[in-house]
This record gives C-alpha cells, structure tokens and sequence, in this order.
C-alpha cells in the first residue's frame, strides 16, 4: 500500500507529510527545505518552474511568474504567464505535482492518494477546485480537510491526555482563520469557525507598497502596469521589511528605479513600528470580526480558553501578535513550528483513515463554517415576494451532516421547480453566494402546495450534495455542486490535463541550481553597473557548465558563483535559510 501524503497549499507556501513510523514527518523538496513558495514560472525556453526559484524570477521577470494564485481558486480568472494561459485550479496543480515529485522522491515509491488542507472559510467552489487541482496533478484526493482542523490535529496529536479549550488563529499568506476547537481525552471537537478568505500577509505588503509608491508620488495600479519592474523589485523590499520589523523597531525600503534596479544611490525610506502599525490598522480591525464571531459561535466565554495558539507565517507580525493578546488577555502561543503545524496535521488525518495503530484512541470532528441552504418566497397577506433565504443545514453544524426540509408549488399546476442553492448568513439570497441550481420537473397537475422534499448533505470534504425527492411520483434529481467549480465537464479536464502534460519541466536535480541561477540573477539588480558585467560572465559560465555533463567544470563554476555573490555581500547558503 503506498501511503497517503498530507498537503498544505498554501498562498506563499506549500509543504507536504508523511505519517510513517508512527509519527507526521515533514518531506523535504529538492532544495533540502520543507517550505516550497507557491510560486510558478515559465522560462524563455518554455520550461516550468514551481517553487524557490519561481520566486527569485518573480522579481526579475514578473510576466513569467504566477504567485498568490490561491485566492483566484474558484473563479474564472485567467492568469497569463510566458505565453500561456492558466486558471488557478492549473497553477496549484503545477504546485502539486511538484510537491508529489518531492514525496515520491523522498519515500522512494509512487505516490497516488493525498489529503489536501484549504481554509476552513473556503467555499464550495474553493473546495472543489482544490479537489479539481489534485487531480490535475495525478493525485487522488481523499480528503479535504479544514487548515486550523489540521493545525489541531496536531497539537491533539502530541497532547493526547490534555483537556483544552484551544482557539486556533492562522493568518496566512491570502487568508484568516479561527476555529475554536475542545480537545479532551484524545478526542476533538471542532466547535466554531470563522474567517475571510481575501485577508493575509500579502494584505499587509500591499498596504506597505501603496505606501511606499505615494511617498513617491505613485498609484500601485498605474505603476503596476507602467514600471512593473520597480513594482515587482518594491514589494520585495516591502515584504522584507515587514518581516524585519517582526525583530526591530524600523525598517528601510530601498526604492529601485524604472528598470526594477537597486544601488547605493537609491532613495531608501524608513518605516518605524508605529507608522506600521497606524498603516495597517484596518487591516488589524478585520481580524477582530471573526475572531469575536467564532468565540461568540462557540459560546466559550474567552478567559475559558486555555491556549490561543496563533499559526501561519504573518503571525510573526509584533502588530498581530500584540492585537491578539489584547482580544483574550492571554500571550497567545505555538509549541510548534507555526509554518509546519497544518501540513503535520495533514499527515495525522492520513494516518485516521489509514487506520495507523499510532492514532487509533484519536477520534475528530469537523464542522461545516457555513450555512447552506435555498432560495424561498414568502406569503406577506395577498402579496409574495422571492429571494428569501431558507437555511437547511445550519453553520456550526457537525460534520458528515444530512438534512431535510419540505418546499411546496406556490401555483395551481407548477409543474416544475427551480432550486437554488447558496452560501452564507444573509437573510436575502442576494447577499449569499450562489452555489447551483437543480431543477425539479414532471410534477403532475394539481393544486398548488405539492410537497417537493430536499435533502443537503455535506460531507466530510466540506462538498455539498443537493437531493430532491417528489414524494407523489417517487423522482428523484441530484445535484452535486462540483459543476459551477472551474474544468466542470470531463472534456474541459481532459483539455486541461493535456495541457499541462505538453508543458516541459526541468529535471527535479536541477532545481537547486536553477534556484542559484535566478537568485544571481535578481543580485544584478542590487549591485552597481561596474560589478554587473562581471557577475554576469560568472553566471553564463554556471549556466553552460550545468548542461555539460562536465563534473569539475561545474563544481567549480558553482563555487566560482557563490564565491563572487558573497563577494558582492549576498550570502547565498544563509539567504536560503531564511527564504
Ligand atoms: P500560507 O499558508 O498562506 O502560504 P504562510 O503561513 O506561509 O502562508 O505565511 C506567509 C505570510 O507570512 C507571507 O505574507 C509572509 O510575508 C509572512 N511572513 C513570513 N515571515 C514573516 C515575518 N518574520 N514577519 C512578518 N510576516 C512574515
Ligand atoms: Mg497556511
């Protein structure tokens, strides 16, 4: 039996798991590191890179590089890169196979099933596109589970005779999540949930770039499409430093000129934690509303819970970590590694359907983040109006869940009814996501008031099935919500299946050495004119020697490099730890 890999695709990053020898063990990729950046790129040469060195491109040559393509899971939005065309279901793909890659590389063997961890506030077409992503990758998806769930499994995992009221808080790269979770006697319960699917650190960047491009009399929009190159380059500086300024009290932002360059003459701003903090307050006030949501939803008073466990990389940020504190009087808290700890729970939930002896005292349940149901029309004396919203299961729900509720013919021989079905909390339709349609025919002639039976049911990959019965014929209509997902048809999937298989990938070996040439080449841009030349001759020269097959040639070319990039004051070995 080849075993089931544990995957968090995340919107910066992607690891992947393995339950074996009893214990979640993270998979290295080809660069040695557990954290590949969710990042892809199509070189001039029309080959495909997904991870470290996709994002050094990203700097150099942004119209060849997707990134932060999670938050368009989903929708129709095409992203064009190097010539070609994607929707985001195709670019996590391209991260997957990547990540089996690294899986069948490190087990040594085939690697077909996975579990694959989404945002607990992902929505059904999220959800099935991320399900549509692994099978573009080869991978059998057999399960979908919540990330904060996983991110719990793990602390359940190592703290299996602990009785605790946890509150999970994963602000990530694109997206928040909070779930509120009771783990007792090996047992865990996910209570409530909460969150925004479009807030994240990259929210962060962006509030530090706009900022930085109005000191410079800029608009992000315009210049994006004017100086791409000073953009791309400027949200680098950015995002460093809003990372530096997770370690000291201010941070310079060099400001690169028109072709996306550095050097010593350019302008540098300085930001200091407070002008930080006073930037992105409004980004600090949307983590409040779900946070007071899932602790109101699980009607745990908040000095009950008994650790405020803040995961995903941005809660590095002294700006959330202090605002959280301050929500619940506690010093919130990770005894694990917050960027490992969903893809480790990942692999737990690999060894619960596996039926690993390692888990079996452990037993979980998950829960449905929102209410679903359909679209009814209300009787106000002799008048009707439609576009109101009846729930049928309710959020908070626990999960596998299947409910019931009867809708009647509003007119003397209906002979046909329309369901809608939709997302969310709103008391009007309109305001909820729509999520399908499923048409209910060949009901006979007759007074109005024909019962028309339905059925929700939701199961344990957060997948919603529609069901409706007529109970005087016994018909029966089904709908399963995977075809408003994108590549609905199986023409549409075997089209893109094609696709990407025609698109040609480098060899997984040399991915290191592809990462070292993209990371020189993004240094052009930070040192003088003067040292440029020189560093370019050393780059073809590794370049060439790659395709050799000369062994000496090219160790000695890589040394040659690295020896020059720490010269010129770029540690490579240190940069890499650290990216
Ligand atoms: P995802 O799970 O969505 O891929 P991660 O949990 O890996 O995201 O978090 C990525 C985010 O964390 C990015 O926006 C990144 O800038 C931010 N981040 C990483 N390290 C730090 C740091 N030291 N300080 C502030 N933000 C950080
Ligand atoms: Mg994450």
């Amino acid at each position: 039996m080849t075993p089931i890999i544990g995957i968090d695709l995340g919107t910066s990053n992607s690891l992947c798991a393995v339950f074996e020898s009893g214990q979640p063990t993270l998979i290295p990729n080809a660069h040695g590191s557990f954290l590949t950046p969710s990042v892809v790129s199509i070189s001039a040469d029309n080959h495909v890179l997904v991870g470290s060195a996709a994002k050094e491109t990203r700097i150099t040559q942004p119209d060849r590089c997707a990134w932060v393509f999670k938050r368009l899971m989903g929708t129709d939005r095409k992203v064009e890169i190097g010539g070609h065309v994607f929707n985001a279901t195709e670019l996590s793909s391209l991260v997957l196979q990547s990540l089996k890659q690294d899986a069948e590389a490190y087990l040594g063997q085939e690697v077909h099933d996975a579990i694959i961890t989404v945002p607990a506030y992902f929505n059904d077409h999220q959800r099935n596109a991320t399900k549509q992503a692994g099978e573009l990758a080869g991978l059998n998806v057999r399960r979908i589970i919540n990330e904060p769930t996983a991110a719990a499994l793990t602390y359940g995992f190592h703290d299996r005779g602990a009785e605790k009221k946890l509150i999970v808080i994963d602000l990530g790269g694109g997206t928040f999540d909070v779930t509120a979770m009771e783990v007792f006697e090996g047992t865990l319960e996910i209570i409530s949930t909460a969150g925004e699917s479009m807030l994240g650190g990259e929210d962060f960047n962006d509030r530090l770039l706009s900022w930085a491009l109005a000191a410079q009399k800029m608009q992000v929009e315009l210049a994006e499409i004017k100086q791409p190159l000073l953009v791309s380059r400027l949200r680098q500086e950015c995002e460093a430093a809003k990372c530096a300024l997770s370690s000291q009290p201010d941070a310079a932002i060099r400001i690169p000129n028109q072709q996306g360059e550095i050097d010593q003459n350019s302008p540098v701003l300085t930001i200091t934690g407070d002008q930080f903090k006073e930037l992105v307050d409004p980004l600090l006030k949307r983590l409040a509303r779900p946070i007071a949501r899932a602790v109101r939803d699980s009607r745990i008073p908040p000095e009950e819970f008994t650790d405020v466990i803040l995961v995903g990389g941005a809660k590095r940020m002294n700006v959330v970590h202090s605002f959280v504190r301050s929500f619940f009087g506690v010093e919130p808290k990770c005894s694990f590694n917050p960027d490992e700890v969903v893809a480790l729970g990942a692999a737990v939930q690999a060894a619960l359907i596996e039926d690993d002896q390692a888990v079996e005292d452990m037993v979980m349940t998950d829960i449905c983040p929102f209410t679903l149901g359909t679209e009814i029309s209300k009787e106000f004396g002799s008048r009707r109006s439609d576009g109101y919203y009846l729930p049928i299961i309710h959020r908070n729900t626990t999960i596998p869940v299947s409910r019931e509720e009867i809708v009647c013919t509003l007119h003397p021989n209906q002979r046909h009814v329309m369901i809608n079905v939709y997302q969310g909390e709103a008391r009007k339709v309109e305001d909820n996501l729509f999520l399908g349609k499923l048409e209910v025919n060949g009901i006979p002639p007759g007074p109005s008031g024909k019962p028309v039976h339905l059925r929700f049911t939701y199961d344990l990959n957060g997948i919603l099935e529609v069901e409706a019965y007529l109970p005087e014929t016994g018909k029966k209509f089904s709908l399963v919500l995977t075809q408003y997902a994108k590549l609905s048809s199986a023409n549409d999937l075997k089209a893109a299946v094609q696709k990407l298989q025609s698109l040609k990938f480098y060899p997984r070996d040399d991915a290191r050495n592809l990462h070292l040439v993209r990371y020189a080449e993004r240094v052009i841009g930070e040192i003088s004119p003067f040292q440029r030349n020189e560093l370019e001759a050393v780059i073809d020269n590794f370049e060439q020697s790659m395709g050799s097959g000369e062994r000496e040639w090219f160790e000695s070319a890589r040394e040659g490099l690295l020896t020059m990039l720490s010269a010129l004051g770029f540690d490579y070995s240190e940069d890499q730890k650290h990216s």
